[in-house]
């Protein structure tokens, strides 16, 4: 079981980020790699230093029913407009 973490936390075992957009959700979004499959992501520059990165198709692959999540309700919002468009 891990502690995922989507938008502002603390000590979870992923960041899940977004794929990268044009243009980018923010203007000043940091590119970065998913640790799992090297997948360029973006996500907010003040997200803690150190936590691995995780793209959203590899967070779909791994999360169960027993994770726990940690989400803002803005980045739930970017989170719901991502699956919209996809
Ligand atoms: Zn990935």
């Amino acid at each position: 079981m891990a502690k995922l973490m989507i938008g502002d936390g603390g000590d979870a075992a992923y960041v899940v980020c977004v794929p990268v957009t044009t243009p980018l959700y923010f203007v000043d979004n940091v590119l970065g790699a998913c640790t799992v499959c090297g997948a360029e992501v973006q996500h907010r520059p003040d997200i803690p230093v150190g936590i691995p990165l995780i793209c959203i198709a590899c967070f779909s692959a791994r999360a169960t029913d027993g994770d726990e999540f940690v989400i803002t309700p803005k980045t739930a919002a970017e989170v719901r407009a991502f699956f919209r468009r996809h």
